[in-house]
């Protein structure tokens, strides 16, 4: 007689168990800090949830824009919000994204005046009522750290909007600051800008892209924030939020799944 399968999921379900502790000691720490935040164990969950949050919080006709966000894509969250066409919603990336290029946005090889119009969409995002967005890591201690390129996002969020909804799977939950600049670097750009950019498809166009992209891990050294210098760097601006004075302004949305990258 053949001896059964184990039940492999039995080992794998104990991750909700553990984020959901993560998650716990997370928010205790936001809510010493100005801000606060809340657990919902799976993405299916929070899709609906949030859209329900969003309609308390922001009023018919009222302004709601995001950041670059795998995450948020990914939750169907923005999709919704633009389907129940109440709210005026500014997508960041129309005049970047082409419908048959969602992942594939290269941002250096904005067409002629796409980077115009892009940057009056971030400015107006800052008037939102809400702002969405994920983020690069987070701490035990409550301390959101992200990186940007143009800074749009991470403008958004430390001022600007009345509101920002940080949407995270537990995944980008680390131990402190150091992890978070390893995280930042070796683990959110090389992805990213190898999503953004796709595979280059000549030397020049190769030239264009930070050694991140080509090597999966950041060419410089995070843990010294020592940078690769290239000068399409998508890490040259980077801000550490951990004790904002406006209250309860950063909300803070964990989703008990590895989410975003
Ligand atoms: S310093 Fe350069 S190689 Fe390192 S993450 Fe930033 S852009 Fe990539």
């Amino acid at each position: 007689m053949t001896k059964p399968e184990p039940e492999l999921t039995k080992w794998i379900d104990i991750r909700p168990w553990y984020y959901e502790k993560l998650a716990g000691t997370v928010i205790g720490n936001l809510k010493k800090n100005n801000m606060d935040g809340m657990y919902i164990p799976t993405a299916r969950e929070a899709r609906k949830k949030i859209f329900e949050m969003i309609e308390k919080e922001v009023p018919e006709g009222g302004v709601i824009s995001w950041g670059g966000s795998v995450t948020l894509i990914n939750l169907g969250i923005l999709f919704d919000l633009q389907k129940a066409k109440k709210w005026k919603c500014i997508n960041p990336f129309k005049d970047i994204i082409t419908p048959n290029e969602i992942h594939v946005a290269r941002h250096w090889m904005l067409t002629e005046g796409a980077l115009d119009k892009s940057i009056k969409n971030w400015r107006e995002g800052l008037q939102a009522n809400l702002y969405l967005t994920s983020t690069n890591a987070i701490t035990l201690k409550g301390t959101l750290v992200n990186s940007d390129g143009y800074g749009n996002r991470i403008a958004a969020m430390t001022f600007g909007p009345k509101k920002v909804y940080v949407v995270t799977g537990c995944n980008k939950i680390v131990r402190d600051l150091e992890e978070a600049f390893v995280r930042v670097r070796n683990v959110v750009a090389p992805q990213l800008v190898r999503m953004m950019g796709g595979e280059p498809k000549s030397k020049e166009e190769e030239a264009w892209y930070p050694p991140c992209s080509r090597l999966g891990r950041c060419g410089g050294e995070p843990k010294e924030l020592r940078n690769c210098g290239h000068k399409n760097r998508a890490c040259g601006m980077t801000t550490i939020i951990d004790q904002p004075h406006i209250p309860d302004r950063i909300f803070v949305i964990f989703i008990g799944e590895d989410l975003g990258f």
